[in-house]
């Protein structure tokens, strides 16, 4: 697919004005399509010989996230089969532009990611929930669903052991900076493609 400067442009401005963060979906007329475009926009700015960086610091936050699933995942399975509520709605299910950047810099093609799409009713309990949890494996998982933690979640982590929680405090920080670090080179770059019409 051949990508426009119009469309690095709408690239672009997506970055800014979502702070290169919480934008899930392009909203109104041709949205859907919209978003299809911009996910193969990612994939072709990601390719380039400049994005070399990119595809590195993707790599470390992807075995920076696989370190710290053991600890969660002991939080989650000790905590969340007496919990009532489900916090898993298809509404977070879905990736958001933070989450494509990231997912083409590992080796991702953007048909991969439109595969993973969830237009299931929003408040209904996630389509990748099941008996076990999550089936998506927590390096690829959308990111808000990685970090989000309730309060019994939190004060569990808080209480268990000392040195796991301060490990995992230490790694969580890491990971938030890295991923900031790759999406902010990601958007300069695209800034830059998109004024060189
Ligand atoms: S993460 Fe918290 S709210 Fe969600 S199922 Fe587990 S205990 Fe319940
Ligand atoms: S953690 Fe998994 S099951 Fe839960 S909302 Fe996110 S994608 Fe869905």
């Amino acid at each position: 697919m051949a990508i426009s400067v119009r469309l690095y442009g709408q690239l672009s401005e997506l970055l800014v004005s979502s702070g290169c963060a919480y934008t899930l979906k392009c909203e109104g007329e041709g949205g859907e399509d919209r978003w299809n475009s911009l996910i193969y926009a990612v994939g072709d700015v990601a390719d380039m010989p400049r994005m070399s960086g990119l595809r590195e610091m993707a790599s470390q936050l992807s075995a920076k996230i696989a370190h710290v699933d053991p600890f969660i995942k002991s939080c989650n399975d000790e905590i969340c089969p007496q919990c009532e509520g489900v916090c898993c709605l298809n509404k977070f299910g879905c990736y958001d532009i933070g989450d494509v950047i990231y997912l083409v810099a590992l080796g991702w093609r953007p048909v991969e990611i439109l595969s993973f799409s969830n237009n299931a009713p929003e408040g209904l309990p996630c389509k990748y929930l099941s008996q076990s949890g999550c089936v998506i494996s927590r390096r690829v998982r959308p990111f808000r669903c990685n970090w989000f933690f309730c309060i019994p979640i939190i004060e569990h982590m808080e209480n268990g052991g000392k040195r796991a929680y301060r490990g995992f405090s230490r790694l969580f920080q890491e990971i938030i900076r890295l991923r900031k670090d790759m999406l902010d080179e990601f958007c300069a770059y695209t800034k830059v493609l998109s004024e060189s019409a």
